[in-house]
């Protein structure tokens, strides 16, 4: 069949590479298409000049090539509907609806669906209202995680230490009209990422991941896209897993299909693993990057099977997901700049990048006149296995060394915990 994937990442070039490999491809005529897609992602698909942000042309470009699966990478098209639109045309699409999308469009709505279900999650106060959000603070306990919604959103998540800087923080927010705001409970615990699979009824697991989220080594610095991420997460361990799914995951989408809004698509489950046991932090609507990259290497079964499977509702046939019980790890190579401005057009050669288990997944490239030239903040994802953190680690580091690229950087400390829980 002929497979649309939408999308021009890191993620998007590591779902190319291991869609590129399925059965679903290996017919004579089978096209794997991508838009708009990266100079990484040309080596294994057709690059066609869409914008996902015109349904109607990704819809006629779908009826025109007769194809079969649309796998939809980031979170954009998945908000604003897409989609909805080919669902409505007949085409098998994976990625939630709009309505389904608003488990990360949504903190509030997110919120609200937890309390309703039961699904463990910090306690908090969604309003619209500053004199409320002022008041509400008296509930809780520095330090104030504040984070905004609706029309607000892209503010971000504010944790105050006190509560002056919590009262200003709140100000400010409520200083774009119809602003909402849900106040938290702070967790502690350490951060993880689960991915679940689901067509809106059965779900599957896809595995673990954590990520390094500063720019800088020992977690410093301003936050970013993520810098460098591997899985397993074992500190999520096959017992905790098994809690995640049937107290989070599994609720989460029953809650959903009950309010009309049935989930199909990739559930990322961001995770705080506190004393009481895992807590939900937030919902994204599709696979992480650069999680998604140490994912992909990992998986053992045919991507492009599983992903149709979740788009015709059959996973409740489908096998458990096989993962590689090693580990993969990525380095992210940035441009000099990010998350600031980055210095766009510095050369890259990856010519002397070699070695087994290795793979370079492109995210922020584009083709100059004299070859690679990076284009975007994240350019590179140098990602490795190995059948221990630690090796992973070290395959992939020395690929990092091996390309040159004067203007890009990366932290050189990508899996520290992990390499820590398994030092002897
Ligand atoms: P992103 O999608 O980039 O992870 P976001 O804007 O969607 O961020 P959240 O994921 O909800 O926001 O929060 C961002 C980070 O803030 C979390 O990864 C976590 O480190 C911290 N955080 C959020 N909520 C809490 C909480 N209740 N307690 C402690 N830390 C929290």
């Amino acid at each position: 069949m002929n497979i649309l994937l939408l999308g021009g990442g890191g993620r998007e070039h590591a779902l190319a590479w291991k869609l590129a490999q399925s059965r679903l491809l290996a017919g004579a005529g089978d096209r794997l298409y991508a838009a708009p897609g990266n100079p990484g992602i040309a080596d294994h698909a057709e690059l066609v000049p869409l914008d996902p942000a015109d349904h109607a042309a990704v819809s006629a470009f779908c009826e025109e090539r007769r194809i079969g699966l649309v796998v939809i990478g980031p979170e954009a098209p998945l908000v604003d509907g897409l989609a909805d639109t080919l669902r409505a045309a007949g085409v098998a699409v994976f990625g939630p609806s709009a309505s389904a999308a608003r488990l990360e469009g949504s903190k509030g709505f997110t919120k609200d669906l937890c309390a309703r279900a039961g699904i463990p999650t910090a306690g908090y106060v969604r309003t619209a209202s500053l004199a409320e959000a002022m008041a509400a603070l008296d509930r809780f306990v520095a330090p104030y995680v504040l984070k905004a919604d609706g029309l607000a959103a892209g503010k971000g998540v504010i944790i105050a230490d006190d509560r002056a800087d919590a009262e200003a923080a709140l100000a400010d927010m409520f200083a774009a009209e119809g602003a909402q705001v849900v106040i938290e409970e702070f967790l502690e615990g350490e951060e993880a990422s689960f991915f679940a699979l689901t067509d809106g009824a059965s779900v599957l697991a896809f595995g673990s991941a954590q990520d390094h989220k500063r720019v800088g080594d020992g977690d410093t610095g301003p936050n970013t896209g993520g810098m460098g991420a591997y899985s397993p997460a074992r500190v999520l361990t096959p017992l905790l897993e098994g809690e995640v799914i049937e107290r989070i995951i599994a609720p989460t989408v029953r809650a959903m299909a009950d309010a009309g809004a049935s989930y199909c698509g990739v559930l990322f489950a961001g995770l705080m693993l506190t004393r009481e046991g895992p807590m939900l932090i937030e919902y994204n609507c599709r696979f992480g990057d650069p999680e998604c990259q140490v994912l992909m290497m990992r998986l053992e079964d045919d991507l492009g099977e599983l992903l149709l499977a979740c788009a015709e509702n059959r996973l409740a046939t489908a096998p458990a997901v096989r993962m590689h019980p090693g580990t993969a790890l990525t380095v992210v190579m940035a441009a000099d700049g990010y998350p600031g401005t980055p210095h766009k057009g510095g050369p890259i050669d990856l010519s002397s990048v070699a070695g087994e288990g290795v793979k370079v997944f492109h995210a922020g490239t584009a083709t100059g006149d004299g070859g690679l030239v990076a284009s975007g903040g994240r350019v590179l994802n140098v990602t490795a296995t190995g059948t221990s953190v630690t090796e992973a680690k070290d395959r992939a580091y020395a690929a990092v060394d091996a390309v040159d690229a004067p203007t890009l950087f990366y932290r050189r400390d990508i899996g520290w915990r992990e390499v820590a829980r398994e030092a002897p």
